[in-house]
Order: C-alpha cells, then structure tokens, then sequence
C-alpha cells in the first residue's frame, strides 16, 4: 500500500468518509506524496504529453494570440503575464520567445507563474533561465499584482479538484471515498443534500462539479472586467453541463483505477465548458468560443507555420512536423488526436473586439 494510501485510510478511520474533492487534492498536492509535488509527471518516460511538449508550434500560436490580446487590450504599458500551472515551462518559453518580436509588449509585462510544486517549480527555473523578462513564482494566483491581466491555462483545470454528486433512493448526496470491510478505499454516499438538484435524473446518476476551478474562474474574469486583459483556456472537456463523472487516472499513458494508487497516478477529470463560461460572465467579463483546439489552431495558422517551418528542415524533422500538426490539430481518434477533444476558451474585457482563433467561421 503506497504511504498516501495509508493516510488517506488513518483520515477517513478518524474522520470518516471524505469527499471526492479532498481525496484528490491530497491525491494531487499533498505537500510530502502528493502527486504532482514529487516528480514531473510530463514527457514520454513520464505520465503523459502535453501540446506544448509535443511541438513549439504550440507555445508560439499561443504567444501570437497573447501579443495580439495585449494589443486589443490598448498596449497597456504596465500588465501582467499569468501562467497557471506552467508544467516543464515549455509553453511560456515558446511564448516569450515569439514575444520577442514585439518589443514593447514584452517591456510591458511582468511574468507570473503560479505552481504548487516545488518539483516542477524547479524544471521551470531550468527552462526559463534565459528569459528576456524576470519571471515570479506563486502557489496561489490571488497574490498576482492588479492591472491588465493577460492569462494562459493549458491542461490546468483539468487537475482541479471536483466534487461529485449522486442519485440515491431519497435524492441526492455527495459522493465520498470511505473504507471497505478490508481497509480498501471505496466510493460511497453519506449525507443527503438538496433533493432539487436535478429533478430529472435516474437512481445511481452522478454530477460533477468543479467548484474550485469555478471559484477561481470567478477571481480571475473578475479582474479582467475590472482591470482589462484576457485569459485562454485549453483543455480537454465538453460543452455543456451534463449528468455523468468524469474522474480518470493515468499512469505511464495508461488508465488505471483512480483509486488504486493516490499520489501514484495523476488524476483529472474533463473540464465542464459551459460551468466556467458561466463564472466568467456572471462577473460581466466576455467569453469566445468555446472552440475546438483545431479549429482554433487552424484559424490562428497553424497549417502555415508547418509549412514555413518544413522549408527549412531535415526529411526527418519534416515528417515529425506532419505529425505533430496532424495530432495537435487533427480531429479524428481522440487517443491519438487533441483536435477535437480539447477546447479552446477565451475570457475578454466586455470592451475588447473578438480575438482570433475564434472569429466565426467562413
Ligand atoms: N500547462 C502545462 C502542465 C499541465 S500539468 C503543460 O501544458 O504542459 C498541470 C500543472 O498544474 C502542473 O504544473 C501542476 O503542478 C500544476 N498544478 C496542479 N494543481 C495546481 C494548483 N492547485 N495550483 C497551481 N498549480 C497546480
């Protein structure tokens, strides 16, 4: 039995049955077992592989699409740069380095990585050791200094910890991990709570909600409002509020049970689109799409910037680059393509023209 394993179990043995949420968060962050603070999950000797680990394309179209957001924004001459969850810093690399091409707007911004891991805090230090711009850490995005506020998410939420809720006989309740007869973790029902949820449901449906991920959309749109900027939200998820779990662990590109091995296997559930596009209008702040990853990469250039990157390339680096836009931007299999899979949000000041990636279609 992992030793996270065993703590959850004296938890739940002295306090009894705790929520989906807590199990997670101690699943994920637990300071000395947590997941993500004890290794870097990315890359392919690791857990799984992000777009920006698969191809700088990525990293760079996201850097065109910030430049661009700052400049509808008005050029403002003091504005923070926010990255959650930055990973390998990989992505902010990329986009600091397309940033160079606008010199003002680079002189502009003051770089803010929010991060829990001390792990993963350290790789990014390595990453970003050239970086034109000084860059700050934070675990908590509340510390960010106000102003123009310009923010990048990429497979962030999805490692948010989230409620879940069930249908029982007498209505619904939270759904906990508890114990087995053995000392196993197990899920479980306890406490009844308002019957009104959903009226419509069958016995045994689930909800799920991210109300963390809500809370902290609800903080960050709400300084856009106030403050001006934009923020982009990538991520796999689905568009609209629906009954169902989603709650998945992956280790070494497999699915595993996700409650084998706390700690041991990164936990994630697909991002609910529409509840956070709802938490980020009822501040007053824009949203755009969302829009599928393709669509978005494909509008911002991506087939483009293949092309001018295959004319300069070895055989070799021209056939990796054919992949990595097939599976960046391809929508077939979502197991071997983010195309479709993933979404692409935006959250704008009220003020500020569409951006693109996610003007209409022609
Ligand atoms: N954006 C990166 C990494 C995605 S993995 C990429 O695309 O490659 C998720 C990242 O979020 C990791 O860096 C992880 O340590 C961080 N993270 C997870 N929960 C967090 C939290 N509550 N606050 C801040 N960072 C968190």
């Amino acid at each position: 039995m992992s030793a996270l394993r065993e703590e959850i179990a004296t938890i739940i043995a002295h306090e009894g049955p705790i929520s989906v949420e807590r199990y997670m968060s101690l699943a994920l962050s637990h300071p000395r077992y947590g997941y993500y603070m004890t290794r870097d999950p990315l890359g392919s000797a690791g857990d799984f592989v992000t777009a920006p680990e698969i191809s700088q394309m990525f990293g760079e179209l996201v850097g065109l699409w910030i430049t661009e957001a700052w400049r509808a924004a008005g050029s403002p001459k003091h504005a923070q740069l926010v990255e959650l969850g930055p990973g390998r810093g990989t992505l902010m690399a990329d986009v600091l380095r397309v940033g160079r091409v606008s010199t003002p707007f680079l002189e502009s911004i003051d770089v803010h990585l929010i991060e829990t891991s001390p792990t993963l805090e350290a790789v990014q230090r390595r990453t970003l050791a050239q970086s034109p711009r000084p860059i700050n850490w934070s675990g908590d995005f509340s510390h960010t200094p106000r102003g123009p506020l310009f923010v990048i998410a990429n497979e962030f939420f999805d490692a948010l910890p989230v409620r879940h809720f069930v249908k029982g006989a007498r209505g619904w309740s939270e759904r906990l991990v508890g114990l087995d007869q053995r000392g196993g973790l197990v899920f479980g029902a306890a406490y009844e709570i308002e019957p009104d949820l959903r009226a419509q449901a069958q016995q045994g449906a689930i909800i799920e909600v991210g109300a963390i991920g809500q809370r902290l959309m609800v903080d960050i749109a709400a300084r856009i409002a106030a403050d001006g900027g934009a923020m982009l939200v990538i991520d796999y998820g689905y568009l609209e509020t629906s009954l169902g779990e989603t709650l998945q662990a992956v280790k070494r590109h497999a699915y595993v049970d996700p409650l084998a091995e706390p700690g041991e296997a990164d936990l994630t559930t697909h991002v609910d689109f529409a509840a956070l596009a709802r938490a980020a209008k009822s501040t007053g702040a824009k949203v755009l799409g969302p829009v599928t990853q393709g669509a978005f990469l494909r509008q911002l250039g991506i087939a483009q910037r293949a092309e001018a990157l295959s004319r300069r390339a070895t055989p070799e680096q021209r056939t990796d680059l054919a992949a990595a836009l097939q599976r960046l931007a391809g929508e077939g299999d979502p197991r071997k393509t983010m195309g479709s899979l993933f979404k692409a949000m935006a959250v704008t000041h009220p003020g500020m023209y569409d951006l693109p990636g996610f003007y209409p279609a022609r």
